[in-house]
């Protein structure tokens, strides 16, 4: 069947879609983003779509079939797939809205605990499961002595 209409994927993230199991080895390899990427560059385009990076949908208009990107943009949709996928929630721990503490769920994040590894010795790990367990390699090899919690 041959394929017609048009296709828009919108993302607050500015990336295309990337390893999120990966991003802990942006943290040391300084690796750019499209070494974890799952596709080529070429590969919204080669499917004729139309990627809006860096786009957050703030309202959904189900009535007009319409929706609202941050920068007050209004765009029309026939369907419309909501893939937003989950935020981390901090657990009530006492203390733990410190701002040492970190959660990196995207690369962006992963970005930003790599900058404030500077000059940070320490760190504590709280959560030794998959990705808490991957982490600790990575902080030790910039240096950061790590306890797993
Ligand atoms: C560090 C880490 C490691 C992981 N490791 C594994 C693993 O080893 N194996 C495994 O199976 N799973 C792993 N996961 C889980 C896996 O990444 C998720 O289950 C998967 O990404 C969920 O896919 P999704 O498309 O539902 O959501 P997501 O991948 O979260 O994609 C949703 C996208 O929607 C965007 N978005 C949200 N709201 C808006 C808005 N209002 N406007 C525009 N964009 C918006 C988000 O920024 C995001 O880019 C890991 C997750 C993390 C964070």
């Amino acid at each position: 069947m041959e394929a017609d209409g048009t296709l828009a994927l919108i993302s607050d993230e500015v990336h295309h879609v990337y390893s999120r199991p990966r991003i802990s080895e942006h943290i040391t390899a300084r690796a750019s983003v499209d070494s974890i990427s799952y596709r080529p560059q070429d590969f919204y385009h080669n499917y004729a779509v139309n990627p809006i990076l860096g786009a957050a949908v703030v309202e959904v208009y189900p009535q007009s079939k319409t929706l609202k990107l941050e920068d007050k943009q209004i765009l029309y949709y026939r369907k419309l797939l909501l893939a937003t996928g989950a935020s981390p929630a901090k657990p009530p721990i006492p203390g733990l809205t410190y701002q040492g503490s970190t959660i990196s769920p995207s690369f962006r994040h992963a970005f930003e605990l790599e900058q404030k590894l500077a000059g940070i010795r320490q760190a504590v790990v709280i959560g030794g499961g998959f990705i808490g367990s991957k982490l600790p390699k990575h902080l030790s090899k910039v240096g950061v002595q790590v306890t797993l919690n």
